[in-house]
């Protein structure tokens, strides 16, 4: 066995690479979104104890692959795939995700990688054009928006308060704003940073989840009044749970007003920048400090896929500026595109991210993203004048992005709360199990509500009538059976 191969081989397995990719995006609905198998099940299939000692080959690794992995996986690209707010991933960025990988060069140094260098800086500044931002506003690559809040953070912990960088955080009274809708991920960097549960307070938010500003006003002459050193805020455009956006324009009043540092995660919501609403519910993202935006949710960029961007991208590199005279050689150092992106990030080896990025805005144009994102949001209107339509679904919320919360109400409409939560659950499980389509459950301050993301440019209105019906049968035949009983 070798790990180099010749000509007559490589062509071999490519050929194979191209069945199994002609097979996926060729006819995405010919196959079930998922081959339903129980947990133990699966588990008793694909468990395996021990490393192998001997290979079966490349070959035969591969019809493993297929058999078990891939035929045991969810088709993210599927018309029918609304879990996530990722899915699928775009051909282009497949490819290039694929040619990142044999390239393989570590984006910490110029040295190592001087196109790719380039290219990354080029790109970040290119995705804080997209959303709006001022010019000379630039940032980084990194996987995911958890990191990229849990970063931010960091910065506005460095350059707000004082000595924290040197002396660690002893600021026992620093608190960060958000309200209790932001995602998880805030949490956790708030508690990676050093500080308490208690450090995070929450802001009180309306029907779809955002921030009321009165009462994020409110909230910060409260900490004062105690003493307490309010340093952040996290603004979220594209509320996970509602796809709502926080009033980020009056916050930034209220942080420049503060002195605080106004952190947007747009994880989600960057995508509403490229739609004639992005000055509806974006405006102001311009005055945040730093904002996160994920490459892999309406671009279809493999997962993970980030910018975390700035306004003064140096930030970056006064908060994480390693010092590793092994691998950071300064002596040409020169700033702008062929700065190390090593010194930007705590990263050390760091994967060629924006290639997928890179790939698709040189193929398709910004334009061809703008067509689709504005496609989603007309399909988004549809849906929901659709649903609304029909007695028996009631919407959470307006919806403000293709974050879409409805449930089945049963005709005669008698049952507890209990129950009704209950049911929207037996639905999408029953849903979930055909194979069928693949959407999520919620809560939404107390009620079940279904969670469709609607990005998948797949699911189209010849998709989703059918699958209203769907729903709507099941639930009418699941309410039967419970009042049976
Ligand atoms: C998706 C999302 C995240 C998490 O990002 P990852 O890239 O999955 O780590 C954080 N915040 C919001 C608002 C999101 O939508």
């Amino acid at each position: 066995m070798k790990d180099f191969h010749t000509e007559p081989e490589i062509r071999a397995y490519t050929r194979r690479l191209d069945d199994l990719l002609i097979d996926y995006y060729v006819d995405p609905a010919r196959d079930p979104l998922l081959n339903y198998t129980s947990k133990p099940e699966l588990a008793q299939a694909l468990n395996e104890p021990d490393p192998p000692r001997e290979g079966i080959g490349l070959d035969q690794a591969l019809q493993l692959f297929e058999t078990d992995i891939l035929a045991n996986s969810v088709k993210t690209w599927h018309p029918g795939f609304m879990n996530q707010m990722s899915a699928g991933a775009s051909f282009p960025a497949v490819m290039g995700a694929a040619l990142a990988a044999m390239m393989n060069g570590t984006l910490s140094t110029f040295e190592a990688s001087p196109a790719a260098t380039i290219i990354e800086h080029n790109v970040a500044r290119w995705m804080a054009e997209l959303l709006g931002m001022k010019p000379g506003s630039g940032g980084i690559f990194l996987p995911g928006s958890s990191l990229g809040n849990f970063l931010a953070l960091v910065v506005a912990r460095n350059n707000q308060l004082a000595d924290s960088a040197r002396h660690g955080m002893h600021h026992q009274d620093a608190v960060v704003l958000c309200s209790d809708a932001a995602h998880y991920s805030v949490a956790n960097a708030v508690n990676l940073m050093g500080l308490g549960r208690e450090s995070m307070v929450t802001v009180a938010t309306n029907e779809a989840n955002e921030i009321l500003i009165e009462d994020f006003a409110a909230k910060i002459e409260r900490c004062l009044a105690q003493g307490k050193r309010p340093f952040a805020a996290v603004a979220t455009l594209g509320l996970t749970v509602t796809g709502g956006f926080d009033p980020i324009a009056e916050m930034a009043e209220l942080c420049s007003r503060y002195d605080m540092h106004l952190h947007a995660d747009a994880a989600f919501g960057g995508g509403m920048a490229l739609t004639d609403r992005r000055d509806r519910f974006m405006q102001g993202i311009e005055a945040a400090d730093t904002v996160t935006w994920d490459a892999h949710k309406w671009l279809h960029a493999p997962l993970t896929c980030t910018v975390l961007l700035s306004p003064n991208p140096h930030v970056f590199k006064q908060t994480f500026n390693p010092d590793a005279p092994y691998l950071f050689h300064d002596f040409d150092e020169q700033t702008g595109v062929t700065e190390d992106l090593g010194h930007f990030t705590p990263l050390c080896g760091k994967q060629f991210h924006a290639l997928p990025v890179w790939l698709m805005l040189k193929a398709y144009g910004s334009d061809w993203f703008r067509h689709q994102a504005q496609t989603r949001l007309t399909f988004l209107d549809d849906l929901t004048a659709a649903i609304k339509n029909q007695p028996h679904f009631e919407l959470a919320y307006e919806p403000r992005s293709p974050v879409l919360c409805f449930r089945y109400l049963p005709r005669d409409g008698h049952a507890d709360a209990a129950t009704l939560n209950q049911l929207q659950v037996t639905i999408r499980e029953k849903i979930r199990a055909s194979g069928k389509a693949l959407f999520n459950v919620t809560d939404i301050k107390g009620t079940t509500y279904f969670r469709l993301i609607l990005i998948n440019p797949l699911m189209t209105m010849a998709e989703a009538q059918p699958l209203l019906h769907t729903i709507a049968s099941v639930g009418a035949s699941e309410t039967a059976a419970l009042r049976a009983n």
